[in-house]
C-alpha cells in the first residue's frame, strides 16, 4: 500500500511542466501569474492528499493533461468575482439576499458616464466653491413630496440611527409597544434606540396602543415620539393603533417632534392598482408627522439608502451631527437615487421603468403569457428525472413589506422523477447563471413574476440540462 502511493506521489507532475501543458498554458495569458501559480498549488496540494486518505487510485488521474485541466478548473474558479447575477425564480420581489432591488435601465446608464469621470458631487459650479452631495436629492425629494428639507444616508437603519442621536440622544422616547419591531439581521429598535443614547419609553400593549398613552408619559424629559411602520408582521384582531396625524398633533400640543420610520417607504399608492393599501410617504407628512425616515431600495426600488424628510430645522440638526459623516451616502448610491427619484416625476413611466414596481403590479394576463413563453422555451423534454407542468402561485414583496399580501402569480413547476425538489433546487441554484427557486410540497417553482424577460431564455437552458442530467447508475 506504502509502496503504491510512493509510485503515485512521483506520478505527480511538477510545477513548470503543468505551466507549460495543455489546457492550463493556452490560458495563462488571460490569468495574472500569481494567481495561475495559486491554482497549480492547491491542486497539487488536493491530489497529494487524495492519494494519502486513499480516494485517488488511479494513475490515469495524475496524467499531465489531467492534472492541467484540472488545475484550469481551479484557476477559473479562483479567478471568478463573487458577486455574480443570479435568476430571481422565487417569485419574491424584494429579495434582501438577492439584492432586494434591481435598478431601472435610466439608472444604470448614468452609473458610467458619472462614476467614471470627475463630477460636481460636492462642488458648487455656480459659486466655484465647495458644495455639498445633499443637494443634489433635495430639490427633488421636496418636488415628490412635499416636504420641507432632506437628507439621504446610507441606509434607513443609518437614518433612523442618525434621527434618534439628533432629535433625542441622551433623552427619553415614547414608543407604543406594538412597535418595538426586529427588521431582519440586528435591527432592534430597542437596541438602536440604545446605542443613539436615547432612553426608550414604551407605552401600551402589545396589541393596544391609545393616544392617552403617550399622553401620559410626556414630561421634561421626553424629547421625541415615535411611530415605527409594523413592516414585516401584523397584529390582528383586538387592535388599535395612534395615527400619525393624531400623534402628530399630540407632539404639536407639547411642542416635542413626533418621527415615523416608515421602514418601505413609496410615493405611489398600491390600492389604485389592486394591492393593499400601504399610506404613501405623501400621506405620512401631510399628516403632520415632523420627520420620516424610509429605505432607498424597498418599495421604491432604487439604490440602498436612507432617506430623511420633514421639518427644515430638524432635518438641519441631523445634517449637522457629527455623525452623519460616517453614516454617509456613498457617489454610486447617489448617483442611482437621483435618477430613480426622476423616474418618479411620471407615475405611468415610473410603473413602466422601475422593475421593483413594474414586478409588483404585473397584471395576471402578462404572468399567464411569461409563464406559457418559458414553458414553450423549456420545449419537449426527453426525459424521466421530472414532469413539468403550469400552476398558480402566489408571490411576496418582500423586504418586510405587505407582510399579508399575497400575489396571485403563475410559475413552471417540476414535479420530482427520478430527481428529488431537493437534488433539482440545487442544481438549479448551481447553474451559470444560477437560477434561485421555491421548493414546495415536494415541487420546485420557478415563480415567473421575478424572472426578467431577457433572463426566460437562460433559465429554460437551465431546466433542458437538468432534464439531460444522468443520475449515477442510471
Ligand atoms: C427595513 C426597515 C429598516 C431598515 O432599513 P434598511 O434600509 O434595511 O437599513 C428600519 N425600519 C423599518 C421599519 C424597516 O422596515
Amino acid at each position: 500500500m506504502r509502496e503504491d502511493n510512493q509510485n503515485l506521489f512521483r506520478k505527480i507532475p511538477g510545477v513548470d511542466r503543468l505551466l507549460d501543458s495543455h489546457p492550463l498554458s493556452d490560458a495563462l495569458s488571460r490569468f495574472p501569474r500569481s494567481v495561475a501559480l495559486r491554482a497549480v498549488h492547491r491542486v497539487l496540494e488536493d491530489l497529494r492528499r487524495e492519494i494519502r486518505n486513499g480516494s485517488l487510485r488511479d494513475e490515469a488521474a495524475l496524467e499531465l493533461e489531467a492534472v492541467s485541466a484540472r488545475a484550469l478548473h481551479t484557476l477559473e474558479e479562483i479567478a471568478r468575482p463573487s458577486l455574480q447575477s443570479v435568476i430571481n425564480a422565487t417569485g419574491v420581489v424584494v429579495h434582501t439576499n438577492l439584492g432586494r432591488s434591481i435598478l431601472p435601465e435610466r439608472v444604470l446608464a448614468r452609473f458610467g458616464p458619472l462614476a467614471g469621470a470627475y463630477s460636481n458631487l460636492e462642488y458648487d459650479l455656480d459659486e466655484g466653491r465647495r458644495g455639498s452631495r445633499y443637494t443634489h436629492v433635495e430639490a427633488i425629494l421636496r418636488e415628490l413630496t412635499g416636504a420641507e428639507d432632506a437628507m439621504v444616508v446610507n441606509n434607513n437603519a443609518a437614518a433612523v440611527l442618525l434621527c434618534l442621536d439628533t432629535l433625542a440622544g441622551g433623552g427619553e422616547v415614547v414608543v407604543s409597544r406594538g412597535q418595538l419591531v426586529e427588521i431582519g439581521g440586528s435591527f432592534r429598535i430597542p437596541e438602536v434606540m440604545r446605542k443613539s443614547g436615547a432612553r426608550m419609553v414604551e407605552v401600551g400593549t402589545t396589541n393596544k396602543t391609545h393616544l392617552r398613552d403617550y399622553e401620559e408619559v410626556i414630561g421634561p424629559e421626553t424629547a421625541l415620539l415615535l411611530k415605527v411602520h409594523t413592516s414585516n408582521f401584523h397584529v390582528v384582531g383586538f387592535t388599535q393603533e395612534v395615527s400619525g396625524a393624531d400623534l402628530a398633533a399630540l407632539g404639536r400640543r407639547h411642542g416635542i417632534p413626533v418621527m415615523e420610520d416608515l421602514g418601505s417607504g413609496c410615493f405611489v399608492d398600491f390600492s389604485r392598482y389592486g394591492l393593499l393599501r400601504e399610506p404613501t410617504v405623501q400621506e405620512v407628512l401631510d399628516q403632520g408627522v415632523d420627520l420620516v425616515t424610509f429605505s432607498g431600495d424597498k418599495l421604491l426600488g432604487g439604490p440602498q439608502a436612507g432617506i430623511i424628510l420633514g421639518r427644515k430645522d430638524l432635518v438641519e440638526a441631523v445634517k449637522k451631527n457629527q455623525l452623519a459623516r460616517p453614516l454617509r451616502i456613498d457617489k454610486l448610491t447617489l448617483i442611482g437615487l437621483e435618477e430613480t427619484l426622476r423616474i418618479y416625476r411620471d407615475e405611468e413611466t415610473a410603473i413602466r421603468e422601475i422593475p421593483t414596481l413594474r414586478m409588483l403590479l404585473q397584471d395576471r394576463r402578462s404572468l399567464l403569457r411569461k409563464a406559457r413563453r418559458l414553458r414553450r422555451l423549456i420545449g419537449d423534454l426527453d426525459t424521466r428525472n421530472f414532469t413539468v407542468t403550469l400552476t398558480d402561485t402566489s408571490s411576496k414583496v418582500g423586504g418586510g413589506a405587505l407582510p399579508l399580501l399575497d400575489l396571485p402569480s403563475r410559475a413552471v413547476c417540476l414535479s420530482p422523477g427520478r430527481l428529488t425538489s431537493a437534488f433539482m433546487e440545487q442544481r438549479l441554484r448551481s447553474h451559470d447563471p444560477p437560477v434561485i427557486t421555491r421548493v414546495e410540497k415536494e415541487q420546485v417553482l420557478m415563480d415567473v413574476r421575478t424572472i426578467q424577460d431577457r433572463e426566460l431564455k437562460v433559465a429554460a437552458r437551465a431546466v433542458r440540462k437538468l432534464a439531460a442530467y444522468r443520475p449515477e447508475g442510471a
